[in-house]
Parts: structure tokens; C-alpha cells; sequence
């Protein structure tokens, strides 16, 4: 099985990629972890660091990082979707101990990666979150930093950029300023996965790789040649979930796309800027991110579409036009590359909670424990939630299972809120990208009637909270 078009990030990998053995027997563990993404494999480090007697084993479809763990932006997050709206409820002492863990984050996945000597090209740039390009998204960027300030968060963790300050740090077309902050930095993805399961391996966690799981039941999973019984089954498959078990109802499965340009000389980035590499994005509402990938390329890339029914989309190919949308974004944002190489196209498959609020939860009765929905922001997050999951099997109290996204038997009703069902799902995915593309383009007319630049936000606003 060759895996060469998974992602630009698989190519970099030194090693040749190819499969572990598949599961072809009936073995017994006290964990069996379905997907090798980050989240089966950070649950399975973190169990094995605490509890390093425990038999673990991981049950992969394809090959470890196959999945979004391989594929996506390369952004570490010191945040996560939805943290507000955790965080707001609690009291002042637990909110501040929820925004240390969330900025711990890349403290934590640089100590376990050098004590483990993982290389994933991490570097600490920060992140520039959303810059404007139109001078209507200076007020919604605005609020935004507002709303982070009133949780308690200071101008050390998210700061304005003037249009001045922004173009220090980059030169996009039309730049008006943007949020900065220090809390993120960027990997090489594919590395950290890879990484990550040569480490667990070593510490004696079988992984088992193209063994899709068919079953799961009383703590029993099956594939097609072998099975696992275990005390408690972990289903790490995030956007992959529509194809396990009851979880499809919860998350929904969203594609995301990425291109990345031939290396850029010295010249071009001395044009663009990003000298300290921060993870980037522009204020549009169709969630843009990018990177300066450690050798030099410009890496980009923009959510893309849900297909009815909530099936997963597997193959994806340069030649795809839904690929013009990125270039196009990519030439107008930074003009010195028009004439630039898109030499890479992939895209993946993310996990979306119908709040945008991941969770993490264990029900010892079952034996289930899972963890996702991070909308496109579980890079950082998996690893908190490995952390989580591993705390919540062990059943330890802790100030990651104290957390409110981190969810015991009682409160699972609250963690898995139901999306709704076709076509309503997918008639209101495509209203709100439509209208986030008319939003769009009609900032970008200079001839287009305030008015109505002013009733697109608003709607815009709105139809924001219908996935919120
Ligand atoms: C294009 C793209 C860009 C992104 N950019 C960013 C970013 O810059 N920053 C950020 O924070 N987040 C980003 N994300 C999201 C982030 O990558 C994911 O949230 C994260 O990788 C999820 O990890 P996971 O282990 O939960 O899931 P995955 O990495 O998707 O792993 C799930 C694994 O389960 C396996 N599997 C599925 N079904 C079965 C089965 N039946 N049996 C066995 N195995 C199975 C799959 O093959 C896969 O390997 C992006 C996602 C995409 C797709």
C-alpha cells in the first residue's frame, strides 16, 4: 500500500512509509484504542506513562496519521474551539486554571517531543489570528479580542496589531491589523504522528495497522481477521465517526484543504514577511490558515464542504477545482505570488461537534471512552484530551478531569448534543458557506453599497451562532 498523496507533510517524512502488520488473531489487552490519529496515540502515552504495566493496543484502519493527524495545518493551538464557552461559567480560580492548561499545551507537546526525541519541526512563532482585509472585519476582529479580554485574558495573551504592527509581521494585500498571540506554534503534522507511534510502540503499545474496525460491542471490537477484548475501548476517530458506531450522530464529518507552493527564496519572503514563522489566517469567515513550513514553502489552507449524509471523503487530488478556491485566496492575499508553483494538494477529513465544543468522557459501565469534535482546532487540543482520557480511565481526579469539557456518566446527555438530520444538516451547511462567500465578495467590491455590506455581516453574525 503506497501512502505518497496522503499529505506534502507524508513526503517530508525520512522514513518510507509503510504498514504495520494487521490484527489476525483474537488477542485479550486491558485497552484497546481504535485509530492511531493523535488522540488514540496520546491516550495511549499518557496510560502508559502513568500506568506503565497496562496492555494497550491500536487498532488503525489504514496507517498511523492517516487521518487529519497527518494532513492538517500544522497549527498547535494553546486554545481550543468552544473554550469560551466552557470557561465563562466557571469561577475566576477554575477559568484561570482552564487557560493554563489550554496554554500549557505546547509547553507540554515540546517537553514530551524532545524528551522523546521526537523531531516535528515544532517552532514557537505565535499565532496572527485573523488578519482584516476590509475594513468591516476590523469591528468583528475587535469584538472578538473583547470578548477574550472580559474571560479573564490579558493583552500578554492576545494583543491588537495596528495596520503598522501587522505589517511587521506580515504583508498580505489590504492588511488593516489582526489579533496576535503568543500561545501557538507550528509542526510538521505527519512527523508528529509518525513520531508519536514509533514512541508508544517502543513502550510496548501494539499497534495493529490496516484493520479497519467493523464492531464494537460489550467490549469487544472486531475487524475483518481478528478481535479484541479489553476493559475499556477507546474509538479515536474523530471525522471518521460517521463510520463507527452511534458517534456519527454527534460529530459531523467536514473536509478541509490544503496547497503548498514550491520553496520560496529569500527574496519573496523578505516581500511577505513571517520572519518569526506565526501560524496566519485572514479574517474571512470560510476559516483560513497557513504557515511557513520549515523548509521555506508557503503552506495554505481553507474548511471546505460537508457531503450529504455525512459521508467521509477519501480521495482528494490537486486537479480538484475546489483547489482554484485556495490558489485564488493564496495569490490575493499575498500578490508577489502569482506566478508562484502550487506544487502540493491534499485535504482531510475533521471532526465538528454540533456546539463546536469538544469533549472528552469515559463511562466505566460500558467501558467507552472517547474523545473529538474539535472543529479543526485538535492539533493542541488532542493532546490535553489524550491527557484527559488517560486521567478519566484511571479513573484519577485531576484538574484535567475537573474540567468542564471532560464529562462523567451523568453529564454525557450535556457533552453529545445531536445534529440534526438530513437533509436539514446539510441544506444549513451549504446556506451558511453561501452566504460566508457573498459576505465575502461583497467586501471585496469597493462599489458595493454599505447597506449591504452591513446586512451581509449581520446575517453572516447569525448564522454563525446556528453552529455555535
Ligand atoms: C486539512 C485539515 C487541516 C487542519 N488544520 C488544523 C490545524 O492547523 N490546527 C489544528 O489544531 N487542527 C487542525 N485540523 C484538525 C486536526 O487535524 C484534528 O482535529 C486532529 O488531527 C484529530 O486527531 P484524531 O486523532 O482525533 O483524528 P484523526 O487524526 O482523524 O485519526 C483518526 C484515525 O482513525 C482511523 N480510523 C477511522 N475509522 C476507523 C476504523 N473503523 N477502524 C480503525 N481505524 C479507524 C483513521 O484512519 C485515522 O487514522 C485540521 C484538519 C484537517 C482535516
Amino acid at each position: 500500500m503506497s501512502f505518497n498523496n496522503v499529505s506534502f507533510w507524508f513526503d517530508t517524512c525520512p522514513e518510507q512509509i509503510k504498514s504495520r502488520p494487521a490484527l489476525t488473531q483474537d488477542i485479550e489487552v486491558d485497552v484497546a484504542i481504535i485509530g492511531a490519529g493523535y488522540t488514540g496515540l496520546w491516550t495511549a502515552y499518557y496510560l502508559k506513562q502513568q500506568q506503565p504495566e497496562l496492555s494497550i493496543a491500536i487498532v488503525e484502519a489504514e496507517t498511523a496519521g492517516f487521518g487529519a493527524s497527518g494532513r492538517n495545518g500544522g497549527w498547535l493551538m494553546g486554545a481550543m474551539s468552544g473554550e469560551g464557552k466552557y470557561l465563562e461559567k466557571l469561577p475566576e480560580e477554575d477559568k484561570r486554571t482552564g487557560f493554563d492548561l489550554l496554554f500549557g499545551i505546547i509547553d507540554e507537546v515540546h517537553t514530551v517531543t524532545t524528551r522523546e526525541d521526537i523531531d516535528c519541526d515544532l517552532h514557537r512563532g505565535g499565532a496572527i489570528y485573523a488578519a482584516a482585509r476590509y475594513p468591516e472585519q476590523i469591528e468583528f476582529m475587535q469584538d472578538y479580542l473583547r470578548h477574550q479580554h472580559q474571560l479573564g485574558l490579558t493583552e500578554e495573551d492576545y494583543r491588537w496589531l495596528s495596520r503598522g504592527e501587522l505589517e511587521q509581521k506580515i504583508r498580505i494585500r489590504n492588511g488593516y491589523g489582526g489579533v496576535y498571540t503568543p500561545h501557538c506554534g507550528v509542526i510538521n503534522p505527519a512527523k508528529l504522528a509518525r513520531g508519536l507511534a514509533r514512541c508508544v510502540e517502543s513502550k510496548g503499545v501494539q499497534i495493529f495497522e490496516q484493520s479497519p474496525v467493523q464492531t464494537v460491542d460489550n467490549r469487544c471490537l472486531k475487524t475483518a481477521q481478528g478481535s479484541i477484548k479489553a476493559n475499556v475501548i477507546v474509538p479515536a476517530t474523530e471525522g471518521f465517526s460517521a463510520e463507527l458506531m452511534d458517534i456519527k450522530k454527534y460529530v459531523l464529518p467536514v473536509q478541509s484543504l490544503i496547497i503548498a507552493t514550491e520553496p520560496l527564496d529569500s527574496a519573496q519572503w523578505a516581500e511577505i514577511g513571517l520572519d518569526q514563522r506565526p501560524a496566519f489566517s485572514d479574517a474571512g469567515r470560510l476559516t483560513t490558515y497557513g504557515q511557513r513550513s520549515a523548509d521555506g514553502r508557503m503552506i495554505f489552507g481553507a474548511r471546505g464542504g460537508y457531503i450529504f449524509g455525512g459521508k467521509v471523503r477519501h480521495q482528494f487530488s490537486l486537479q480538484d477545482p475546489e483547489f482554484r478556491l485556495r490558489e485564488t485566496l493564496l495569490r490575493d492575499l499575498f500578490p508577489s505570488l502569482q506566478n508562484t508553483r502550487i506544487t502540493h494538494g491534499w485535504g482531510g477529513t475533521l471532526g465538528m461537534a454540533r456546539d463546536m465544543s469538544p469533549f472528552a468522557l469515559f463511562d466505566p459501565a460500558t467501558g467507552i471512552a472517547s474523545a473529538g469534535g474539535y472543529g479543526g482546532e485538535g492539533v493542541g487540543a488532542s493532546n490535553l484530551f489524550g491527557r484527559t482520557l488517560a486521567d478519566l480511565i484511571l479513573q484519577r481526579d485531576s484538574d484535567l478531569t475537573r474540567m468542564p469539557w471532560a464529562f462523567q456518566p451523568s453529564t454525557h446527555r450535556q457533552a453529545l448534543k445531536r445534529w440534526e438530520p438530513e437533509p436539514f444538516r446539510w441544506l444549513t451547511y451549504k446556506a451558511i458557506l453561501q452566504c460566508f462567500s457573498w459576505e465575502d465578495d461583497l467586501y471585496s467590491k469597493q462599489s458595493a453599497a454599505a447597506w449591504r455590506k452591513k446586512l451581509a455581516g449581520m446575517l453572516c453574525s447569525k448564522l454563525s451562532l446556528l453552529i455555535e
